[in-house]
C-alpha cells in the first residue's frame, strides 16, 4: 500500500477524466493506471562521522509501451512511493504528448541534499545505483536530474553502472557536457515553457513585448524561462528563490540577475529591485505567470487571488486539483506542465540520441529541434482544446493518453 496523496490522486483525476472522454474500456484504465514495475530499497550509507545511516529510495516504471522508461531522480525529504508513483505516471503522458520514443517512469530518494557532504551524495548515489542497476539500462529505463540532484548526480550515476556493465553514456541524461552531456540541455525545460508561453500570448490577442512575466524559483527551469523570456521582449517583473522574491516594475535586468545566481547568490542579492513576500508573487498584477519551484504551490487558497491570465507550469503540477478549476472558472489558460517543461525531456531525447550515435550536436541545432517538438505538440494540444472546447490540461492529456493507449492496443496487450 503506498499512502494517500494528493499529488497521486490529481495524477489519476487527470488520466479519468481523459478515459472517460477517450471513450476507453476499464481494462485499457486499469492498464493506463498500474506502474508495470516498482522497487523500493534500503541503503545504508556510511557517514563523514564513521555512523552508518539507512535511506529509503524508489523507482516507479510506471510504463513503457512507446519506448524505455525515462524520468527523473528527486532527492526529497517528502520523497516516497505514492509520490514517485505519481511523477513516473506525468512523465509518460509527458514523453507521448512531446512525442519523443519514451515511457515513464520516476526515481526518488528520501533525504535532505543539502544536510549530506558531497562525499555523502557521491555514497548514496553510488548506493542508489547499485541498487536498481538490473532494472535501468539504455534501451530499458534512462534516469536524469530532478529536484535535488544535478548534472554531477548523473555523473556519479553513470560511473557505477559503467563499473558493472561498461561505459555507458546513454544509461543518463543531463550529465556533464565533458561525460556525453548535450549542450542545451539543462536551460531546455525553461526553454521550452517559454516558447509555449509566447505561442499563449499570441493566441490571447497579444505579443511578449506588450507582457509582464513573474517567475517562482530561479533554479534551472525558472532561470531558463526568465531568460528566453526576456529575449522574447517580455518584461519579467518579479522572481524567486527559496530565500525570498524580488519586484522591478520596469523590467528586471534577467542576464545580470542569472550572473549573480551563477556566482552562488540569490536573487535577493540583487540590488536594482525592491523585496517582495514570496507568496505575494503568485498573486501580482501582470499578465504571465511561471511557477518553476515545486509541487502545490497554488491552491484554493489563493487561486482566487491569482490576476495573471496564463499561468506556464514550468514545475510539476504546481496547480492543484481544485485550484484547476478555480482558474479555469476564472478564465485563465493554465498551460499544464505535462506541455509547458517538456523541453527537459526531449532535450534528454537529443542527448540519448547523441550518445548512442557517439555525434554530438551543435548548440543551436538542438535549440532549433527542441522548438520544432515544442511549437508542435502546442499544436496538437490546442488543435484538441479548440475541438473539444476544454482546457489545456485536458487537451494535452487526452493526446497523450490516446497516444499510449494506442500502442497498448498495438502491443496486443489490450483488444
Ligand atoms: P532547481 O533546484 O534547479 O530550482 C528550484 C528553484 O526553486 C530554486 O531557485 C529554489 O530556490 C526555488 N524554490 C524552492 N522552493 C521555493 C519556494 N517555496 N518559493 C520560491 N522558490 C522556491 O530545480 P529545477 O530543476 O528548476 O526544477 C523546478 C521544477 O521543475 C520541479 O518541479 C521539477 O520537477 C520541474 N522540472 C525540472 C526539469 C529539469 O530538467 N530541471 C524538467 C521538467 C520539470
Amino acid at each position: 500500500m503506498v499512502r494517500d496523496s494528493s499529488m497521486l490522486d490529481g495524477t489519476i483525476a487527470s488520466l479519468d477524466t481523459a478515459v472517460r472522454s477517450l471513450g476507453l474500456e476499464d481494462d485499457m484504465r486499469e492498464t493506463l493506471v498500474t506502474p508495470w514495475r516498482e522497487i523500493q530499497v534500503g541503503m545504508p550509507v556510511q557517514m563523514d562521522d564513521g555512523k552508518v545511516r539507512v535511506f529509503h529510495g524508489y523507482r516507479s516504471q510506471h510504463n513503457a509501451s512507446r519506448g524505455p522508461y525515462k524520468g527523473g531522480i528527486r532527492y526529497h525529504p517528502n520523497a516516497d512511493l505514492a509520490h514517485t508513483r505519481a511523477l513516473g505516471m506525468l512523465m509518460t503522458w509527458k514523453t507521448a504528448l512531446a512525442d519523443v520514443p519514451f515511457g515513464g517512469a520516476k526515481g526518488g530518494v528520501s533525504v535532505d541534499p543539502r544536510e549530506l557532504s558531497n562525499g555523502e551524495l557521491n555514497r548514496l548515489t553510488r548506493r542508489y545505483t547499485m541498487s536498481i542497476h538490473h532494472v535501468i539500462g539504455v534501451n530499458r529505463d534512462i534516469p536524469a536530474p530532478d529536484l535535488g540532484t544535478s548534472a554531477q548526480t548523473m555523473a556519479w550515476i553513470m560511473d557505477a553502472y559503467g563499473s558493472i556493465h561498461g561505459h555507458t553514456p546513454g544509461i543518463v541524461t543531463g550529465k556533464p557536457i565533458e561525460l556525453g552531456g548535450s549542450l542545451g540541455r539543462a536551460e531546455a525545460p525553461g526553454r521550452g515553457a517559454a516558447v509555449v508561453g509566447c505561442r499563449a500570448i499570441v493566441d490571447s490577442g497579444s505579443t511578449p513585448d506588450q507582457c509582464t512575466v513573474a517567475v517562482q524559483g530561479f533554479g534551472a527551469v525558472g532561470a531558463a524561462a526568465a531568460q528566453t523570456m526576456f529575449d522574447n521582449g517580455a518584461k519579467v517583473i518579479a522572481v524567486s528563490d527559496v530565500d525570498g522574491a524580488i519586484i522591478n516594475t520596469s523590467g528586471l535586468d534577467i542576464p545580470a540577475l542569472l550572473r549573480i545566481v551563477l556566482d552562488g547568490g540569490s536573487v535577493s542579492d540583487f540590488v536594482d529591485a525592491d523585496p517582495l513576500d514570496n507568496a505575494d508573487l503568485l498573486t501580482l498584477d501582470c499578465d504571465v505567470l511561471i511557477p518553476a519551484a515545486i509541487e502545490d504551490v497554488i491552491t484554493p487558497m489563493n487561486a482566487p487571488d491569482v490576476r495573471a491570465g496564463i499561468i506556464i507550469e514550468g514545475a510539476n503540477r504546481p496547480v492543484t486539483s481544485v485550484a484547476d478549476e478555480i482558474l479555469a472558472d476564472a478564465g485563465k489558460n493554465v498551460i499544464p506542465d505535462i506541455l509547458a517543461n517538456a523541453g527537459g525531456v526531449i532535450a534528454s531525447y537529443f542527448e540519448w540520441a547523441q550518445n548512442i550515435q557517439v555525434f554530438n550536436w551543435e548548440l543551436e541545432r538542438v535549440n532549433r529541434e527542441l522548438d520544432k517538438k515544442m511549437n508542435k505538440a502546442y499544436d496538437v494540444t490546442k488543435a484538441q482544446a479548440d475541438r473539444n472546447g476544454g482546457s489545456m490540461r485536458k487537451a494535452a492529456f487526452d493526446v497523450a493518453v490516446n497516444r499510449v493507449a494506442e500502442t497498448i492496443k498495438i502491443r496486443g496487450y489490450v483488444g
